[in-house]
């Protein structure tokens, strides 16, 4: 597999880009051009897909990113690579996003379909002013969800700049709904000193509100969707007892996805990327428990060998979906295009796209 994907590359050459997130599997991760986490992704398939000198435009040759990752991933991937200036950059040509395993979904992002979340918004605009409410939605989630906030004044997050686009959305009107991770939503807001009495939770499932009172709603700043990541929520805060015990001097980091009770007892909280760069930056000797996906954290250790990096849970905490990316489903994407008939394109529809451009441009611009 390893001899059939890197002969491919050698012949597609510049043609074609493999884009890999930190929670892949260590064999497919050998094979990427880039490694990021989703938002480092979603900008380098904008930017890789046409290059600019800053001066002059010129077109980049590249005609399909393999996004090895999870499918909301690549929609993003889609949508910023292919969008109208960069389509007129290269006279109308598209690039090609490739997920190799189609099944690679994410279970956050399924936690809010867009009639959850536009029956939510219509419930709302019948007791408050809708035109006072900013949905945010996570990146982890589809491109409709992405659309439905772009359409509406809107904007997307990631979890590294989530506490800029909050600050974003307060200075755009009253009370921001936050989808679909209730975790990053709440740290996030805790951290800018927003009370949890000013913080409620939408429950699906619940006939009224999302559960809540409408002076309970009146009365709040954000409304969280009830979504969650099941890896990050297996951190609990027993778990740090347990490490502070077992390594002394120790310093816990972990994702701002976990629960708040893990994130106010750990050391510090933040994205992927940062939890990369505080480890590698940190001295020789140090010691970290990390709370967040476990392919990453053991990456990390290896990476650093002359530091303790262990997982913050005895158990380590896989992302299923991530690893259904496989050597042999990238070595069958490659056969197919090389043999001129691509598989598993993820190509959004254009007014979707359209729409979910503009939550996605706001982001970047608040990062
Ligand atoms: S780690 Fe969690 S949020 Fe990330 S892809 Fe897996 S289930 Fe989704």
């Amino acid at each position: 597999m390893y001899e059939i994907i890197q002969s491919a590359k050698k012949r597609l050459c510049k043609r074609l880009l493999i884009l890999g997130h930190h929670y892949q599997r260590e064999e497919v991760l050998v094979h990427a051009d880039l490694i990021g986490d989703s938002f480092q992704l979603s900008k380098m398939a904008a930017e890789r897909s046409v290059y600019s000198d800053g001066v002059n435009d010129s077109v980049a040759e590249c005609e399909i990113i393999i996004f090895c990752g999870v499918h909301f991933m690549a929609e993003t991937a889609d949508i910023l690579a292919n969008s109208p200036s960069n389509l007129a950059k290269r006279g109308g040509r598209r690039v090609n996003v490739i997920l190799p395993d189609l099944v690679a979904g994410c279970s956050m992002a399924d936690m809010a379909s867009y009639e959850s979340v536009s029956d939510c918004w219509e419930q709302l605009s019948n007791v408050i002013d809708i035109n006072e409410l900013i949905p945010i939605t996570y990146v982890n989630s589809s491109a409709e969800l992405k659309a439905f906030c772009g359409e509406r004044g809107g904007i997307a997050c990631t979890s590294g700049n989530a506490e800029a686009v909050l600050k974003w959305a307060f200075s755009k009107g009253q009370r921001i709904l936050f989808f679909p991770d209730q975790h990053l939503g709440r740290n996030t807001a805790i951290k800018m000193g927003i009370p949890t009495s000013d913080i409620l939770v939408w429950r699906r499932g619940e006939p009224e509100l999302g559960g809540n009172s409408l002076e309970t709603i009146c009365n709040s700043r954000i409304l969280l969707w009830d979504g969650f990541c099941c890896v990050h929520q297996r951190f609990l805060p027993e778990h740090i007892d347990e490490i502070r015990n077992a390594i002394p001097n120790v310093r816990v980091i972990v994702h701002p996805e976990c629960k708040q009770e893990v994130v106010m007892k750990a050391d510090e909280a933040g994205s992927t990327a940062y939890i990369l760069k505080r480890i590698t930056e940190s001295p020789d000797g140090s010691s970290w428990a990390v709370g967040t996906e476990g392919r990453f954290v053991e990456r990390i250790a290896k990476q650093n060998p002359n530091k303790i990096v262990v997982n913050l849970a005895f158990q380590p905490s896989y992302c299923s979906t991530m690893g259904l990316v496989t050597l042999q489903n990238l070595a069958e994407m490659f056969q197919h295009i090389e043999n001129g008939n691509p598989i598993n394109i993820i190509k959004v529809n254009e007014n979707i796209a359209n729409n979910a451009l503009i939550a996605l441009q706001k982001m970047l611009a608040n990062s």
